[in-house]
């Protein structure tokens, strides 16, 4: 049997602690404070390739006998739309829009297979970097290459005329280790490279001032990707924000729902070695703390939230034997909350665990914490207005039902009102995100008109913030609630 493998990408964006713990209290580190800052993180290890992922991405947000199941020949969708709706915003927006993904459609659906057939990892994604930037040069947007210091991220943006709004499009790019694009971000790619485009196209043929910025955001899978170009300024400028994900879920739905908050937490313990047999009281047993903090954490798991979640491995330990008494040993754990305020309440308890490991065995430790993906604070005057639209003129049904999967774009929606639609596509029994299977899904033909039709949705709300002061002053309305502002 194989061993573990490493840890992915959120081990290469954990803080480096800059001391060992002693197992004293008075040298327990804080368990809560500052998010780690991208500049404290080893940048070489950005390029460490993402082995284990798997952390985040069950954006499945309904029982899985109601998923739209795959079948064997794709049909497309049996909804006939109206022709026009009171209730529909500047329905000559809207065909505007249509007309350009329409005529775009084969374009964007090279685009996602090309995307799809050469899978990189977070961080790796240079293949799909040079593919978008060419696409949107090509398009009419002026375009910034390995975006404020990340190799594989990239700014795309576009003004008409002077003064107005800006909107935000985030395309992702990242696949998983050895299942390639499991997570479908082909589609999100795609996707957000139309919603921009048909922007812009709506922008020029109505005249209305405003700003469409296209980011390309690497490394959802683990890296945070998004957490460091808000960090770093990339959503500065930018009035709201919008993207989507693909995922099973019902034949014609879309979920407005939120994601859990995660946060990875490293713990490691340091001991003595021994002869196991002839000295052994002359060790300090690294492994059993590794052992108790397990038991430790399982236990705490009864008087845990229904909603909570930590799971954790032992990692392999280096030069272990049977008969020596283990120095070193560490473990991965994630946390998982439905909301970020709870996550830090409960990473205190799941802490106290790891340090009450090492004081019972006598073992120094040192625990390292990644990056948190904060849950989604969608927003709900652009999910309403989202939703309007791909229910009246695409039949689309919308749930608000949250999925338990994770994003780092969650903490974009803290920062600035932004929506994230989760959109199914035809899967197999079984076949969700991070799944071979779902990687299939990934680049059918329905998967891909499932997501132009939430493409022309995202436009069509994305064009209403820029031109409906009425309709922004209820989005910043809804955003200060959400946020408590
Ligand atoms: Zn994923
Ligand atoms: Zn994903």
């Amino acid at each position: 049997m194989s061993p573990p493998q490493l840890p992915g990408c959120f081990s290469a964006l954990f803080q480096r602690s800059s001391k060992t713990h002693r197992k004293s209290n008075k040298d327990a580190p804080a368990t809560k404070g500052p998010v780690p800052k991208y500049e404290d993180i080893n940048k070489s290890d950005l390029t460490l390739p993402c082995r284990q992922m798997n952390l985040c991405c069950d954006f499945s947000y309904a029982p899985p006998e109601k998923w739209w199941v795959s079948e064997g020949e794709e049909k497309p969708p049996a909804y006939s739309p109206p022709e026009s709706s009171k209730d529909i915003y500047r329905p000559d927006v809207l065909r505007t829009i249509e007309h350009k993904l329409d005529a775009l459609n084969s374009d964007l659906r090279d685009l996602s297979l090309q995307i799809h057939g050469h899978p990189e990892l977070g961080f790796e994604e240079k293949f799909a970097h040079d593919l978008l930037t060419n696409f949107m040069s090509n398009n009419g947007f002026t375009v910034t290459r390995h975006y404020l210091g990340l190799d594989t991220a990239w700014r795309a943006e576009f003004q008409h005329s002077e003064g107005g709004r800006a909107l935000g499009v985030n395309s992702e790019m990242d696949a998983l280790p050895g299942m390639g694009h499991a997570c479908g971000h082909n589609l999100i790619a795609m996707s957000g490279v139309g919603v921009a485009i048909a922007v812009k196209a709506a922008l020029e043929a109505h005249d209305i001032p405003g700003k469409v910025i296209l980011l390309g955001t690497p490394a959802e899978e683990g890296g945070g990707g998004k957490i460091i170009l808000l960090d770093r300024g990339g959503y500065d400028d930018m009035d709201a924000c919008v993207m989507c994900h693909p995922s099973p879920g019902p034949q014609q739905s879309v979920s407005t729902g939120s994601t859990n908050a995660m946060r990875p937490i490293n713990v490691e313990y340091f001991g003595r070695a021994a002869h196991a047999g002839a000295s052994p009281w002359d060790g300090t047993n690294a492994l059993d703390a590794a052992f108790l903090a397990y038991s430790g954490i399982s236990v705490l798991r009864q008087q845990i939230k229904p909603d909570h979640r930590v799971h954790g491995i032992i990692r392999p330990g280096k030069d272990w034997a049977v008969n020596v008494i283990p120095d070193y040993a560490s473990m991965q754990w994630i946390i998982r909350t439905a909301t970020y305020p709870e996550l830090e309440v409960f990473q205190e308890r799941v802490v106290a665990c790891l340090q009450a490991a090492a004081m019972a065995t006598g073992c120094e430790y040192k625990i390292t914490y990644g990056l948190p993906y904060y849950d989604l604070h969608q927003n709900t005057a652009m999910g309403e207005a989202f939703s309007k639209i791909v229910g009246y003129r695409y039949g689309l049904t919308t749930s608000t039902t949250a999925s338990t999967a994770s994003t780092d774009f969650g903490n974009v929606t803290y920062r600035l009102p932004s929506l994230h639609p989760n959109f199914a596509i035809p899967t197999s029994p079984g076949g969700g995100n991070h799944t071979p299977a779902f990687a299939q899904s990934a680049r059918t033909k329905a998967a891909h008109d499932a997501a132009i039709v939430i493409t022309k949705g995202l436009a069509h709300t994305g064009f209403r913030l820029l031109s409906d002061d009425a309709f922004f002053n209820q989005v910043q309305c809804a955003h200060k609630m959400a946020n408590d502002i």
